[in-house]
């Protein structure tokens, strides 16, 4: 039987170190501050930003939650990120995805300052990343890493295929397992034998999208899993996308769904908006 990688324990334990840290940035006037937008009336988003503001609670930061009509205009959401730059209370903004069709994923990102962008979606942020000089890095492939790091596995000289290519989740988890010497493989839509990519990987990364697609007996005996994926089916229970059961009797260590990547997404949240409020106070900002 694998190792279960316990994502909501790891979560559970940077969260109680956060809390400490911020217990000294308060003493010195400094409330580590994170503001939510939240366009729309989508679900799945509002439970999203419900937990998320849950969790600042638990570590002591202060959330600011912006919920704005499905019809807001560009230049409003643009106007409220404009104030957000320069309020002083908050140390990172993040605009809550997907959003409705007429606002632009992209010039919204854009206008976060990338010294707030807690996300780590700027193009700043995301070119830091390439060039192997992260500043803000994305949440969840941030999570996926330490949760590679705590099984204690040396990255380097591994092969490693990751399963989807979104700019939040694919590359740049891919531009992560690189700069730790990884070989990386990315598959995508139109990749052609998955299978036989995955069947020799020592690390499968799956963040596509479709329930269980990524097989048991495609898995290498000995392979890392980390399932990203996030499926809700009929009856409502959540499934990744890696047929667990199966995963499991080839695997040496593999992510649950849920309690693998998901917390781990919310606790690298925190992390950067407490990595924000320090850089701030010691006068660090992005070049
Ligand atoms: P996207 O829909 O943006 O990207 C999905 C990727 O999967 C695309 O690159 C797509 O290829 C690829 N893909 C789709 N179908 C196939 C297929 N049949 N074979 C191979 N590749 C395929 O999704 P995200 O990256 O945003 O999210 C992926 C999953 O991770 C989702 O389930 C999401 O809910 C979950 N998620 C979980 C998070 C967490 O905190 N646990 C955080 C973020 C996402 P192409 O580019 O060619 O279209």
């Amino acid at each position: 039987m694998p190792t279960i990688i316990d994502g909501k324990s790891q979560a559970k334990d940077i969260k109680i170190g956060l809390h400490r840290e911020v217990g000294p940035l308060k003493e010195n006037g400094v409330i580590p501050g994170l503001a939510v937008i939240l366009v729309g009336d989508d679900s799945a988003s509002q439970v999203y930003v419900k937990a998320k503001g849950k969790a600042c609670e638990e570590v002591g930061i202060s959330s600011f939650q912006h919920r704005l009509d499905e019809d807001v205009t560009e230049d409003e959401v643009l106007k409220l990120i404009s104030e957000l730059n320069n309020d002083e209370k908050v140390h990172g903004i993040l605009v809550q995805l997907p959003l409705p069709p007429h606002l632009n994923e992209r010039t919204l990102t854009e206008a976060i300052n990338p010294d707030k962008d807690v996300d780590g979606f700027h193009p700043y942020n995301i070119g830091r990343l390439v060039l192997g000089e992260p500043y803000f890095q994305p949440c969840t492939p941030l999570g996926i890493m330490r949760l590679l790091e705590s099984t204690g596995i040396e990255l380097s000289g591994k092969e490693a295929v990751v399963v989807g290519r979104s700019n939040i989740v694919g590359k740049p988890v891919a531009l992560m397992l690189l700069h730790r010497n990884a070989t990386v493989t990315i598959c995508h839509s139109k990749t052609r034998e998955i299978q036989d990519k995955v069947g020799r990987a020592d690390i499968v990364i799956a963040a596509v999208g479709r329930a269980r697609m990524i097989q048991g007996e495609w898995i290498k005996k000995g392979a890392i899993v980390i399932d990203v994926g996030i499926n809700r089916k009929a009856d409502g229970k959540l499934v990744g996308d890696v047929d667990f059961e199966g995963a499991s009797k080839k695997a040496s260590y593999i992510t649950p769904v849920p309690g693998g990547v998901g917390p781990m997404t919310i606790a690298m949240l925190l992390y950067n908006t407490v990595l924000a409020a320090k850089r701030r106070q010691s006068g660090l900002k992005a070049s």
